[in-house]
């Protein structure tokens, strides 16, 4: 249930309730609590925190997906956004940020994933783009459970499986990472996992200036985070 359902008290069970009873067209008609966008982001980082952490617990206790009127959000988005947090997740499609963050909805996450998390120069003028110009105070790294992408890398290095195509140019920011956790003990993938996500968000401070600057300045926090696909919790590591 995303924050606009629970504003509303409304949830996909009780959407379905209402479409028994004929009302579902007066209930999606209700507007939404969120603001249609703003000049930029008026919250702070730990701000932003607390919502996506209060928005995974609620999906961890209750994981329905949101009902809200998505025509009614896109029209009051079409001509701008502002989205308060950024996220750099993993392409697999069990890993939805706009999901297990709670639900939710159009225009409020800005998100950029790949296999792997990998912070290239594509993903980090993203990041630039949502923390600068879209005044988004959160950016979050967030690796998960069992990832394919880190499991092939892992591969390569303890097995030197040799991948074909452009996934093994894809991996090779995961290689030193991998060959690095060896040394930890423990579930090679998912230590290499949790490390990949905390190099990236380290990368991300280190190697753009401008939001460098934005996190001296305080207007932005980059945090790396894990993300469980058995019990659906996010783990924030700083
Ligand atoms: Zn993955």
């Amino acid at each position: 249930m995303c924050f606009a359902c629970e504003s509303e008290g409304f949830n996909r069970r009780s959407f379905f309730r209402f479409a028994g009873l004929g009302v579902v067209a007066a209930t999606a008609a209700a507007t939404t609590a969120l603001p249609a966008f703003a000049a930029e982001s008026a919250i702070s980082p730990d701000e932003a925190l607390k919502r996506l952490q209060d928005g995974n617990a609620k999906f961890v206790a209750d994981a329905d997906a949101c009902a809200t009127n998505l025509a009614k959000r896109r029209q009051d988005l079409a001509k701008g956004q502002s989205p308060w947090a950024i996220v750099l997740t993993c392409s697999d499609s069990r890993v939805t940020p706009e999901l297990i963050f709670g639900g939710v909805t159009l225009g409020e996450l800005f998100v950029a994933r790949n296999a792997g998390n990998v912070l290239d120069t594509d993903v980090l003028g993203t990041l630039e783009y949502g923390a600068e110009h879209l005044h988004a105070p959160l950016i979050v790294v967030m690796g998960h459970k069992r990832c394919g992408a880190v499991a092939a890398a892992c591969e390569v290095v303890t097995k030197g499986t040799e991948l074909e195509g452009s996934i093994a140019k894809m991996i090779q920011p995961i290689l030193p990472i991998a060959i690095a956790a060896q040394h930890e003990g423990g579930d090679l993938v998912d230590v290499t996992v949790h490390e990949n996500a905390i190099h990236g968000a380290k990368r991300v401070v280190e190697e753009s200036p401008i939001i460098a600057k934005l996190v001296e300045e305080g207007k932005v926090k980059v945090v790396p985070a894990y993300y469980d696909l058995d019990s659906g919790a996010v783990q924030f590591l700083s």
